[in-house]
């Protein structure tokens, strides 16, 4: 028998090779040592996941009715979890029921169903600038040409964006409105509103991504853009469990329009038929058994004060004429260094002296910043972040 060469491979979809990994993956990767005081990250606070109460939720599912949450189940998602998701979002004031919701393997989940029953190649999709970055990445792989719209520090400016909207024609406009990442702006209800508007009157789709909103440390809470007369039947709300209980879980749900919903729904059954029937039932018997706010209180409590040990170490730490927002929840603080520096260009002496940083540059969708960068303010103790500050002022 004679050998012959093998034949090449056909090359990957011309999307898998478009889209490349998450700098900001790459980054965590290089923090991981244990003397790394991470500002990187955007990750909730380990130690105060409710472990205990999410072990009891699991054993006692597991306990009550192994066959049945073990088992093949909707693709919608637990009834007893959409039904406790609905309860809370009609108590802040958007009325919902279970059948409005689907359950997602995490809002990230949500983004990519959204893509795939919206999106046809070519298609525009209009976003914050900068935005998260997985979003980017998912509408990367759906093939639509994504267009920054203009913000400040309020996020999106709704004349700017009526002007792109005439122009480019988006089918849908994606927005992280509340303690944005990685900005941590929150768009205001005057802005809200304005933004509705637009979407009622020239016709396009709104992903509203509110991972974040739970983590409201003071002020006032905005209402959600889905709750605007004339973006109702036209706005996607993505909800997660990820910051309010924990990332591990992968659950999040998506509120959206009967008919797009269906399409959601659908294209989940193709990706992964449905999200875990454990994991789903556990986080229903958590939340039928514990009280999610007063966990959620605490939470807030910690974060508060580590936002505060940050905000009040930046002006010691970073160069004079550096400019930085005050959240007043969420998990992200945004800073400009003063023009002339590349925030980039500065990690590695960062990470040399044990401290690290997200630079701005990957969240733009086009004209980056390279003087921005965002600091995370969750994962570590107001003496660490204290002390990871000095680091940071050595580097500076
Ligand atoms: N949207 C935004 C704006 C996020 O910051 C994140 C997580 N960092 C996600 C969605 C995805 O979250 P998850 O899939 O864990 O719900």
């Amino acid at each position: 028998m004679t050998l012959t060469a093998a034949a090449p491979l056909p090359p990957l979809a011309a999307r898998a090779r478009r889209v490349g990994a998450s700098p900001v993956r790459e980054i965590l990767a290089l923090t991981a040592r244990p003397e790394v005081i991470s500002f990187a990250g955007g990750l909730p606070a380990p130690e105060l996941f409710d472990a205990e109460g999410i072990r009891e939720a699991y054993a006692r599912v597991l306990g009550e009715r192994p066959q049945r949450v073990l088992q093949y189940s909707t693709t919608e998602g637990d009834p007893a979890l959409r039904g406790a998701v609905a309860a809370r979002l009609t108590a802040r004031g958007l009325a919902t029921g279970a059948d409005d919701l689907l359950v997602t393997g995490g809002s990230q989940q949500g983004l990519a169903l959204i893509a795939t029953a919206l999106l046809e190649p070519g298609d525009v999709v209009l976003v914050e600038n900068p935005t998260y970055l997985a979003a980017l990445q998912c509408f990367g792989f759906a093939g639509a040409r994504v267009v920054p719209v203009p913000t400040d520090a309020d996020g999106v400016i709704p004349e700017a964006l009526e002007e792109l909207v005439l122009r480019e024609r988006p089918k849908l406009l994606y927005l992280i409105p509340t303690f944005q990442n990685p900005t941590g702006r929150t768009l205001p209800l005057a802005r809200r509103r304005a933004v509705a508007e637009v979407a009622g009157r020239h016709g396009l789709w709104i992903a509203e991504d509110d991972p974040y909103g739970e983590l409201r440390f003071e002020g006032v809470c905005q209402p959600w853009i889905a709750g605007q007369d004339e973006a109702a039947d036209r706005t996607v709300l993505l909800g997660s469990f990820s910051k309010i209980m924990a990332p591990g879980l992968r659950l999040g749900w998506l509120r959206a329009p009967a008919g797009l919903l269906r399409a959601c729904v659908v294209a989940k059954q193709a990706a992964d038929l449905h999200t875990s029937t454990v994991d789903q039932a556990a986080a229903a018997r958590y939340l039928a058994d514990r009280d999610l706010d007063e966990h959620l209180a605490r939470v807030r409590t910690a974060y508060r004060t580590r936002r505060d040990a940050l905000l009040a170490g930046l002006d010691s730490a970073l160069p004079a004429g550096t400019t930085w927002n005050r959240p007043e929840g969420g998990m992200f603080v945004w800073v400009r260094l003063p023009d002339g520096h590349d925030a980039t260009a500065l990690l590695p002496a960062a990470i040399a002296h044990d401290v690290a940083y997200v630079p701005g540059t990957p969240f733009f969708a086009a004209a980056p910043d390279p003087a921005a960068l965002r600091l995370s303010f969750t994962t570590h103790t107001p003496e660490e972040i204290t002390e990871g500050l000095s680091r940071l002022a050595r580097v500076f």
